[in-house]
Parts: structure tokens; C-alpha cells; sequence
């Protein structure tokens, strides 16, 4: 089956009672022993619970790796990757990672021996010379938030295996509707599902799905272990929610291109960050490894804080908020939303300056997005 007939069917025949269509949310903490250590195949919701585990089956089908883990978070899904690793193992993280994973990682550095180098993994010779002997894993974000620059998954991931080490991409941004990292190299795929996957902003959800059935084994357990599954009503809305997926990748792309390029004209803007641009830096590289460029446009505000002040108040169809990836536009201000966490000079190296504004471009009619951006700038 085709990714857009898997979003739709994969996992979700649960229900051998009554065969209903949509898979039942088994909303249960315990499972009724059949006899002396005989049960139905599920002894507890946090070691397994159907509903969760229709979900896991569906995500690991889109991903095309052996099976996956469905966490309560996005962060739940890297916490439990991080624990794949050892004090003392280094990890080489892209430096304009997401501000949750970059206060993650340091909270593992200072208080369980994690060793860590923020890296600018589009200069090769820094991604070479980051690898260590100690080096487990390679952690890949691309498009990355909120510059959206891209990486080249396949050649971040050769010189990661080149050293033993894994490569771990968070695919969030673009979902396995737009990229496929396991096709590309990678060894496991992180997402944050309260984004696109989910799509709809009433739930906030995490998945790790893995290429082999080692690590995914390894994966569950280490979710059991650390209580990081994710709620069976959860997973059963991010269930409804992907099956959506395919088109709403389709209508977000378009209504993006459509923002960016009007913005590209705009006097009010100094700059556009868009991927679908052919000025984009790695324009190249995103038609290569993508099969869409995705929803997500940030811009510079031209002028002073003030004026990006007034863009944030003026907005009506885009909302001031932070998250991404659901029907509604959003609209948020990294420097003192998505990354006030970040440390200011890393922040400013990696060039997220305070003019910066990132859009989520939802599913609105795009004449109306143009229209609420075109008034808030001529505020
Ligand atoms: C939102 C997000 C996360 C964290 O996910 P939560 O569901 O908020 O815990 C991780 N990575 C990326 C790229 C994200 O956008």
C-alpha cells in the first residue's frame, strides 16, 4: 500500500468483538488475566495498550522502520532515546536544534555524565571533525526551527556510520509524509507528534520509531521502565489525525509557498526564510531529500523591535503562539517565545535575531493569510 492508504488503514483492525472501523480507545489501566499467566497479550497500559499500539504500528508503517515506541511527549520520545546511551558517550547535536532538546541535552550533560558538541553540521569539516571515539550518535534536525535550514540526512548520517555512531533525526518538521530518514541513512526517527502528525493542536504527543527490531525492543522497554507512554485517548486522536496527513501536508505546502512568495515582495520584510525558494541557501538539497518543502516560513521584520512588536499585535487569522503544525496559522517570535531559553550568543551565531518572526501556515484560505500579514505589516 501507498504512504496515504497506510496513513488510513495501518493499525488500526483492533477490534475482534465487533469489528468496528475506528480502532476503540481501550481506555483501561489493567487487562483481565485469562488464567495463570495467560492473558490477551496485554498486562498493563504502561507496558501496552492496544490503542497505543495502533498508533505505534501506523507510525512505524509511514517511517518504514520495525516498529515504534508512542510517548506522552515529544520531549518523552528523546528523553527515552537519551537513554540509550551511557555517562561518559558523546553525542554531536546540530546547533540549531529545538530549544527543548538543547535544555534536554545540557540537563543530561551536568547531571548524568553526558558529553555533548553543538555543531554546525552543514560545514563539513566541522561535522568530520566533531566525531570522537566516544562519539554514540549524530542527533539531525532539518528543516531546522526556526531558520529552516537543511541538513543532507545521507551525508551526516555516512560520516556518523563511518564512526560507529548512530544517527538520530527528528523528523517533526516535515513528517514522513515529506521526508523519509530512514531512506537517507538514519537508525532512528524522533517526532513530536503534537505537530503535524496530529495535526489539530488538542494533544501534545511524542513516537521513536527505529529501523531495527533490536533497538525498537530496547526502545519499549526503556519507555516502560521510564513510564514515558502516551495516554490511549491521545493516541487515539493523533490516530484520527494522521489519517489526514497526506492531504494536509499538500494544502499547508501551498498555502506556504504562497506566503513566503508574498512575503518575498513585501517592503516590510528584510528577509524570507523558505525552503521552496530557489534563493533558499540549500534549496538543492531540499528538493533532493524532501517530496515537499513543508509549512513552516519564518521572516525578518525590517526595522526595530517595535515594528515586530506591532506585527505580533496586529495579526487576527494568525495566532500569537508558540507550537506548529496544525490547521490553525500561528505566528510566534523565537527570540522571546520558542528560544528565550537559549543561550544568547549561541542563539546569535546561529543568526535567530530579534526581527525574527516564524510562521506555522495552516489550512485558512491563503488569500485571507496574505491579506491578515499584509495589514499587520502596513500596521
Ligand atoms: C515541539 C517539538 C519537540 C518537542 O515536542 P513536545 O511534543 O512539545 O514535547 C521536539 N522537536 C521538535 C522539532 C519540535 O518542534
Amino acid at each position: 500500500m501507498r504512504l496515504q492508504t497506510r496513513t488510513i488503514h495501518v493499525g488500526v483492525d483492533k477490534d475482534t468483538a465487533y469489528n468496528s472501523v475506528i480502532t476503540p480507545i481501550y481506555q483501561t489501566s489493567t487487562f483481565r488475566f485469562t488464567d495463570v499467566g495467560v492473558n490477551a497479550g496485554y498486562d498493563y497500559t504502561r507496558a501496552g495498550n492496544p490503542t497505543r499500539r495502533a498508533l505505534e504500528e501506523n507510525i512505524a508503517s509511514l517511517e518504514g522502520g520495525a516498529g515504534a515506541v508512542a510517548t506522552a511527549t515529544g520531549m518523552a520520545a528523546i528523553t527515552t532515546v537519551l537513554h540509550l546511551f551511557k555517562p561518559g558517550d558523546h553525542i554531536v547535536c546540530t546547533h540549531d536544534c529545538y530549544g527543548g532538546t538543547y535544555r534536554l541535552l545540557h540537563l543530561y550533560e551536568e547531571q548524568f555524565g553526558l558529553r555533548l558538541s553543538f555543531v554546525n553540521l552543514q560545514d563539513q569539516a566541522a561535522l568530520e571533525a566533531a566525531f570522537r571515539p566516544e562519539t554514540k550518535a549524530v542527533w539531525i534536525e532539518t528543516p531546522s526551527n526556526p531558520l529552516l535550514n537543511i541538513l543532507d540526512i545521507r551525508e551526516v548520517a555516512r560520516v556518523a556510520h563511518g564512526c560507529g555512531a548512530t544517527a538520530v533525526v527528528d523528523n517533526t518538521f516535515l513528517s514522513p509524509a515529506n521526508q523519509r530518514p530512514f531512506e537517507l541513512g538514519a537508525d532512528v526517527v524522533v517526532h513530536s507528534t503534537t505537530k503535524y502528525l496530529n495535526g489539530h493542536s488538542d494533544v501534545v504527543g511524542g513516537a521513536i520509531v527505529a529501523k531495527d527490531a533490536g533497538t525498537v525492543e530496547r526502545l519499549q522497554f526503556l519507555a516502560n521502565t521510564l513510564g514515558q507512554g502516551a495516554s490511549p485517548f491521545d493516541c487515539w486522536l493523533v490516530l484520527r489525525g494522521v489519517k489526514t496527513l497526506v492531504p494536509r501536508m499538500h494544502l499547508h505546502e501551498k498555502n506556504a509557498a504562497a506566503v513566503a512568495r508574498f512575503l518575498s515582495g513585501h517592503p516590510g520584510v528584510r528577509k524570507v526564510y523558505y525552503p521552496g525558494l530557489a534563493t533558499h541557501p540549500n534549496h538543492a538539497v531540499a528538493r533532493r531529500q524532501q517530496s515537499g518543502f513543508g509549512g513552516m516560513v519564518s521572516f525578518e521584520v525590517a526595522g526595530g523591535l517595535a515594528d515586530v512588536h506591532r506585527v505580533m499585535r496586529s495579526v487576527k487569522v494568525f495566532a500569537l503562539a508558540e507550537s506548529l503544525g496544525g490547521v490553525e496559522s500561528l505566528l510566534e517570535h523565537p527570540v522571546s517565545m520558542s528560544h528565550a531559553s537559549m543561550d544568547p550568543a549561541l542563539r546569535d551565531q546561529a543568526g535567530i535575531n530579534e526581527n525574527l518572526l516564524r510562521l506555522s501556515v495552516g489550512l485558512e484560505d491563503v488569500d485571507d493569510l496574505v491579506d491578515d500579514l499584509d495589514a499587520a505589516l502596513r500596521a
